[in-house]
């Protein structure tokens, strides 16, 4: 038994698990100071308003420009900084910057509303509101041009308090969306619980339509269907082609994101990127 217990043992603390835990704990350390040295960047991405076909909006997404190890991205550090509490501070930084950069879109004649993502563990401390606030004041954003990205994850851990929140977000005005729904388990009671005034479906569900196009269809119809219901607006993610493109329109979505339309880029970048788009417009239909 000793040695079926030692075997276990064994089988537990692997060498590969002990790095493993250890690299959590360096990354979060790390990643705090990395805060701090200003290594980290925010890359948008285009979201399209299907209706207009103006880009009225982007989603801020976080990169690591870490200095040995390249250009780090979100699935490389966020895991740990979720479970050190080191992505408060994360979202902290993020908030600050997308709404300076919102404020610097504004000068230019470009007032998009800007995505942040945030962690259930920060939704969870409580805290959100007050950092949401800081933000808004220190950059001098309208809390309508802020849009929060919260998983069904977050509401699902403690629903009450998530609910007071989302109520108190909803007073200060800032806007709030469902991220990735359809990709676990999504609970339709509490997606009608929920007070969001944007449902982002998941692109495993965009991603569909490639083998089982029709029931795919019907599934991110159902869906948009229930959203409308419910007062939401629906954004189809991760569209990579012309033909989902056409089909989540056609499917009622209101509006669209992927790589098909634009992908990730640095605040400059996408400056250039909708200047480029504006003035290609202007050539397809001429003012007047
Ligand atoms: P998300 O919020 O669902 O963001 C969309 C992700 O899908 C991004 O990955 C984006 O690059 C990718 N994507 C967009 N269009 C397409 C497409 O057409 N095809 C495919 N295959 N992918 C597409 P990214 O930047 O690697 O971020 C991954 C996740 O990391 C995000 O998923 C979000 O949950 C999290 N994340 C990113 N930035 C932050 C942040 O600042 N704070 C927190 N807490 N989480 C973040
Ligand atoms: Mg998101
Ligand atoms: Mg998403
Ligand atoms: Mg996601």
């Amino acid at each position: 038994a000793a040695k079926a217990g030692g075997r276990d043992r064994v089988r537990v603390f692997t060498p590969e698990l002990r790095s493993a835990v250890r690299q959590k704990v360096l990354v979060a350390g790390e990643l705090r100071d990395a805060i701090d040295a200003g290594q980290l960047v925010l890359h948008y991405q285009p979201v399209l308003h299907l209706a207009s076909g103006e880009v009225k909006g982007v989603e801020a997404l976080v990169r690591w420009q870490h200095p040995e190890r390249g250009l780090l991205m979100p699935a490389d550090f966020i895991p740990a900084a979720e479970q050190n509490g080191v992505v408060v501070r994360l979202t902290q930084w993020v908030l600050a910057e997308a709404t300076r950069q919102a404020v610097a879109w504004d000068a230019l004649g470009l007032p998009l509303v800007v995505g942040v993502n945030i962690s259930a563990a920060h939704f969870a401390t409580g805290t959100l509101v007050a950092d949401v606030d800081d933000a808004l004041t220190a950059a001098g954003l309208p809390p309508e041009r802020l849009l929060l990205e919260l998983t069904e994850t977050s509401v699902a851990e403690d629903p009450l308090r998530a609910a007071a929140q989302f109520a108190q977000l909803r007073v200060a005005g800032v806007e709030v969306s469902i991220d990735d729904f359809g990709s676990g388990f999504s609970s339709l009671s509490q997606l009608v619980s929920i007070p969001a005034g944007l449902l982002k479906l998941d692109r495993s569900l965009i991603a569909g339509t490639r083998v089982r196009r029709s029931e795919s269809a019907a599934a991110i119809a159902a869906v948009v269907g229930l959203a409308a219901a419910c007062g939401m607006r629906s954004l189809a993610e991760g569209v990579e082609t012309a033909d989902q493109l056409a089909l989540v329109t056609e499917l009622g979505c209101t509006h669209a994101q992927g790589f098909h339309i634009g992908r990730p880029m640095p605040a400059d970048e996408l400056t250039a990127w909708l200047h480029r788009r504006a003035s290609a417009r202007t050539a397809e239909h001429p003012p007047g």
